[in-house]
């Protein structure tokens, strides 16, 4: 039996909360700290100390990361809602509604299970857990829990040790890591080595320790050199020296396959100053006093990281050959990189004059916890693909895989996700084990199951309007295109028939097989049936689809048989519907005007990417309607030329009116990987750039190619973003996609 005495453990936590958060209001939080013991009477942990002192040791590492009151409180009190009878209510009665929230925050977080998770839906399910949050205070809180369950391993069963580190590995450290919290990350990361690799770990630590005599006194002098030298030279610091922390000794020697011998620098100078210029300064001197190792300088002050993190780093190779690394930053820099997010609130003096300012922050993390892939930048460079979504939702399929939908998604759209044979047979859906309407929201964390029957009538077109997804509704209207097709088929053939007649058109020249291909090309179609498929679907009138063909075969002189009355007939038809023409406007179809046709299906050229403000041409495809490409578009450069297609080229312009947004593509070339991609995405964050697709290829010759997928309004709007894109140092070139070379 271990002893436990509140009075004391309160007096150690006091003493901490009273270094690390100021303005603290103690009697406050010795109420939750009496609350607490309270709640939790006499449960145990598995080393037999009573639980509260689990949830103190949280706390302590809360008031560590400098939180404030509510966090701190909310940190003593996180596991009443899940472990003891104590309720929400009861919570925000005693403590009011902020520390209830958090604590329920932090209870969801809880129930989450990852354990049958695979590797390549980690960043789905970090996201989630991320997006569940809402509150970063909940995240940190829930970081601390486990870090001092990480520290307390020992006592668990070898099972849960396993599984409670890999857990760990995959999703806690990555995220302490995005919200820049360095050292938290990095004891994170050695405790799970510890039980992930028990061998590799006691190699490391065993190496270190052999060698820790000659590393530690290569520190002290180190520090005092550079301090002395800096002294000299009028400029204010303080260096600290230290063994790099052991799970990134170990990435190194099993992700380069090296031994403990060849790894670089084990050691690593904080060189802390009070301002900007010293940095510089600082940097300029160490290079005068050591050699710099090529290519191992970055500035990620002029371009911090995507997490806030701001220093100069260098490595440089001392005089006993030993390389080090130097990394040289402001005081203000510091609490960023050690604390990240919680840097603020170390930082904070005031005691409640936090809310707005905060949450814009808040905003802010999200959103780079969203667009932020890894913020290291040479990985970044090897295998980056980051899709931007602004909103999404996170749930989990009865398995346990998770998806992500857009925000407002259905069951619907989650079965459609999953294979449109699921949606297509659905005939319900439950949530959490409850049946709900299959037009009920989807929340973040949410188990979907859907329901479904081998005698379902198909979907209904209901769900047309409540489907969220793209994906989902196309595959929607594909199943009433298909399913219905026979139906169409027959329905349009008849309503065609009518109209044939009644404009002289002989079902005898759809049949003919010389003059089929004429029809198919001049009604963008593949086959015959089509037609009337579409006739009967809606897509098409009758009348326009006998009219067109009709004009082509008398075009292609082949006039339809006819009688003579027929004849007079048509004749007074085709003025009239002349003069119709001339009166009305030719129809823009997405923004685009065909001279002299006002029903064509219109699509934009993935090669060229065109938007209003470039001069455009058409291509008549085979069957898909009109390809509009820029005028310049190498295509359109190389094909104009071929005689046989010439034809095939229209004039098109942009309507006055046009879409409201057109994608268009960028390629940006860089010959230096650094940190380029970064620079990229956070220029194009910075101009609020609405990116649908973003990825980057480095082709192993130090040169990447990173390619940009952007919804713009026009030409101008897209040029503004090349301007400010060119600003980026390295970039070598930056084209539209389908430019011709120069
Ligand atoms: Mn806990």
């Amino acid at each position: 039996m271990i002893d436990f005495s509140p009075e004391e453990a309160f007096r150690e936590f006091r003493t901490v909360v009273l270094e690390n958060v100021p303005h603290a209001d103690i009697e406050r939080i010795r109420r939750a700290f009496d609350y607490a013991v309270e709640a939790h009477g006499d449960q145990k942990r598995k080393d037999g100390s009573p639980y509260v002192t689990h949830t103190i040791a949280a706390a302590t590492i809360a008031a560590q990361l400098g939180m404030d009151d509510e966090g701190v409180i909310a940190a003593l009190l996180h596991d009443v809602l899940e472990d003891t009878p104590v309720k929400h209510e009861e919570l925000a009665a005693a403590f009011g509604d902020e520390v209830a929230e958090i604590v329920e925050g932090v209870t969801k977080l809880t129930r989450v299970q990852y354990s049958t998770v695979e590797e390549a839906q980690m960043e789905n399910l970090r996201k989630m857990l991320i997006a569940m949050a809402k509150d970063i205070r909940v995240i940190m809180i829930k970081l601390a829990d486990r870090l001092h369950n990480m520290r307390t391993m020992e006592f668990q069963t070898p099972d849960k040790q396993l599984s409670k580190s890999r857990e760990t590995m995959d999703i806690y450290a990555p995220i302490a890591h995005r919200l820049g919290m360095e050292r938290l990350k990095d004891e994170l990361e050695d405790l799970s080595l510890l039980y992930l690799d028990p061998v590799g770990y006691q190699e490391i630590t065993r190496t270190l320790d052999q060698r820790s005599e000659i590393m530690q006194k290569f520190i002290v002098d180190m520090e005092a050199r550079i301090e002395n030298r800096m002294q000299e030279e009028g400029i204010q610091c303080k260096v600290y020296g230290r063994l790099k922390h052991l799970y990134s000794i170990y990435r190194k020697m099993y992700t380069q396959n090296l031994s403990m011998e060849e790894i670089f620098d084990l050691c690593a100078f904080r060189v802390i100053v009070d301002d900007l210029a010293d940095c510089y300064n600082v940097l300029g001197i160490i290079h005068e006093m050591f050699r710099p190792v090529p290519g191992r300088f970055k500035d990620y002050i002029s371009t911090p990281k995507p997490n806030g993190y701001q220093s100069l780093h260098t490595t440089v190779i001392g005089a006993d050959g030993i390389p080090f690394e130097v990394q040289i930053r402001t005081i203000a820099m510091h609490m960023t990189a050690e604390y990240g997010v919680a840097a603020h609130w170390k930082y904070k003096s005031g005691p409640a004059g936090h809310k707005t300012g905060d949450e814009e922050k808040f905003a802010w993390i999200r959103q780079l916890l969203e667009k932020q892939q890894d913020s290291d930048a040479t990985d970044f460079c090897h295998d980056l693909k980051v899709d931007m979504f602004d909103d999404e939702v996170f749930v989990f399929t009865p398995n346990g895989d998770v998806k992500s939908l857009p925000a407002g998604a259905t069951p619907i759209d989650f079965a459609y996700a999953i294979h449109s044979a699921v949606g297509n047979r659905m005939t319900g859906a439950k949530v959490n084990g409850r049946i709900v309407p299959i037009s009920c929201k989807l929340q973040n964390g949410d188990i979907v199951d859907i329901i479904t029957s081998n005698s379902s009538a198909g979907p209904s077109r209901d769900w047309l309007n409540i489907a969220q997804s793209g994906e989902a509704r196309s595959k929607i209207k594909q199943w009433f295109k298909r399913e219905k097709r026979d139906d169409n088929i027959r329905r349009g053939l008849a309503m065609f028939e009518a109209e044939a007649k009644r404009i002289g058109l002989s079902m005898a020249d759809m049949e003919d097989p010389e003059l089929q291909p004429y029809i198919l090309n001049r009604l963008a179609v593949r086959e015959i049936d089509d037609i009337y498929a579409s006739i009967g679907y809606g897509g098409m009138t009758a009348a326009h689809a006998a009219g067109r063909i009709r004009d082509e075969l008398i075009r292609r002189n082949a006039p339809p048989r006819k009688t003579e009355l027929e004849r007079i007939q048509e004749k007074a038809e085709r003025r009239q519907s002349q003069e119709e023409h001339q009166h009305s406007r030719t129809k823009s179809i997405e923004g685009v005007l065909v001279e002299g046709l006002d029903n064509f299906l219109v699509k934009f050229a993935r090669c060229c990417t065109p938007v209003p403000g470039d001069p455009i041409i058409g291509y008549i495809t085979r069957g898909l309607g009109i390809s509009i490409h820029r005028e310049d578009c190498v295509n359109h450069k190389r094909d104009a030329n071929n005689e046989k297609d010439a034809g095939r080229w229209i004039r098109v312009s942009w309507a006055e009116q046009t879409n409201e947004y057109y994608p268009a593509e960028l390629r940006l070339v860089s010959g230096n990987c650094g940190t380029f991609v970064m620079d990229v995405a956070t220029t194009l964050n910075s101009l609020n750039a609405r990116v649908r697709s973003f990825s980057a290829r480095d082709n192993g010759k130090g040169v990447t190619v990173a390619v940009v997928l952007l919804d713009v309004h026009d030409r101008d709007e897209l040029q503004g973003i090349i301007n400010r894109l060119q600003g980026i140092r390295d970039l070598k070139e930056i084209v539209r996609s389908g430019s011709p070379e120069k």
